[in-house]
């Protein structure tokens, strides 16, 4: 069993929490001082366990094991949403921490190591998960230009800003990274409703965004018969009850949707409205399934444009494609519980994680520990101790047995 160190993890996730702590959370946007703070304090950490650590030109701290030809990649972020909770991102990044220094101690000289990462910016400040992204070769530098922040600060000004530009960028290396573990707390409800302590990722759900247009006729709201308006915002709200009808018809148990973003014009309570637009998300773990609700979307589109005047179109604003974990490593994830004797459950992740990039390129899993009421991004979010170490100890043993796995020469099959 790799010789963790429970007390040293909890003490630095709590010596973490500190930078840009908020109340019970912490506020520690990408590329803020708070969160560069926290960066270099983990490249400090990272370089102590003896891993050749640095922090990369865009801010991901890559700790990696000197001599080792092979490794297992273990990670999360650092980053966070505005006023977000201490665990999510942070946990993983701890876990990842404290694996690969424990593995380091008792395994100096192993050709297989294991490698830490803190990825930048997952939550989106600038980018959405943009260290991931970066990491595994899939964002051009055409796509870093305009990116910016909701104060409209550019992100490769802020880069500048932090000489972190002229770095060299942290990469996947396939050859090297056999696997992507990564830790995480649930940020939903599910595991401490049902007292279950484990969550096993079995994928990360796909999601597709649809901004539906409607076009009428502005007139006057006190003076037009009903019968001969043409009311952008009425179709529009029917348009919603409607097709939230026909994704649950067509999803599944797990399908969910929104409407998150809504626009009337002009604008004014004596206006009937000419113009109304509507954000549709809806995401499944089954790309058959998010085809089908597309298919439902489209398919109410066609019937109900040009009713009561009112044009309706719609353009896809967002898809990313749902990402499978590899069995492989979800089994050790289920032997390592019972291991631990700790009950476990197979679950999708609703929200995208760093996993979900890296597992399109190199076999990647996740566990979840229990979030307490199911409350994150936000500061009340906390997960009890006794879940976080048994966490940290189920991790741990699935790193180990994946690293069994590899053999001695990181060439054996997962
Ligand atoms: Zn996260």
């Amino acid at each position: 069993m790799i010789g963790i160190d429970e007390d040293r993890a909890i003490a630095d996730l709590h010596r973490l929490a500190r930078f840009g702590k908020c109340g019970t959370g912490v506020d520690r946007l990408a590329l803020t001082d708070a969160d560069i703070a926290a960066r270099e304090w983990l490249r400090g950490r990272m370089a102590e366990a003896g891993l050749d650590a640095s922090i990369d030109r865009l801010g991901t701290v890559y700790g990696r094991a000197p001599n080792a030809k092979a490794s297992v990649l273990l990670g999360s972020h650092t980053d966070t949403v505005p006023r977000g909770g201490w665990l999510d991102g942070a946990l993983g990044v701890i876990f990842a921490l404290e694996t690969a220094r424990a593995w380091r101690a008792a395994h100096p000289s192993a050709a297989v190591g294991v490698d830490a990462i803190s990825f930048t910016d997952e939550e989106g400040t600038f980018h959405a998960c943009l260290g991931s992204q970066a990491f595994c070769g899939d964002v051009a530098e055409a796509d870093l230009a305009p990116a910016r922040n909701a104060a409209g600060e550019s992100l490769l000004a802020r880069l500048a800003e932090l000489e972190l530009s002229g770095r060299a960028a942290a990469r996947l290396d396939p050859r090297r990274h056999r696997a992507y573990l990564e830790a995480h707390i649930e940020q939903g409800p599910r595991l401490i409703n049902d007292g279950v302590d484990i969550g096993i990722v079995t994928g990360i759900v796909g999601v597709r965004r649809h901004r539906v247009r409607f076009e009428g006729q502005a007139d006057h709201a006190g003076t037009t018969p009903m019968a001969m308006r043409r009311d952008a915002s009425f179709a529009m709200f029917r348009f919603a009850t409607e097709v939230a009808a026909r994704f649950r018809a067509v999803g599944t148990a797990e399908s969910v949707w929104n409407f998150g973003v809504v626009s009337v014009k002009p604008g004014a309570a004596n206006v009937v409205a000419n113009e109304a637009e509507v954000v549709t998300e809806y995401r499944d773990l089954s790309p058959a399934v998010i085809d089908r609700m597309e298919a439902a979307l489209l398919d109410l589109l066609r019937e109900r444009d040009g009713e009561g005047g009112v044009a309706v179109s719609a353009n896809m604003i967002g898809a990313i494609a749902p990402t499978a974990m590899d069995e492989r490593l979800i089994a050790k994830f289920a032997a390592a519980a019972e291991g631990e004797k700790a009950s476990f459950r197979r679950m999708q992740s609703g929200a995208g994680h760093d996993a979900m990039i890296l597992g399109r390129r190199i076999p990647a899993a996740m566990m979840f520990v229990p979030s307490i009421g199911g409350r994150s991004h936000d500061i009340s979010e906390d997960t009890d101790e006794a879940d976080i170490r048994r966490g940290l100890r189920v991790f741990a043993r699935a790193v180990e047995m994946t690293l069994e796995a590899l053999g001695p020469d990181g060439d054996g099959a997962l």
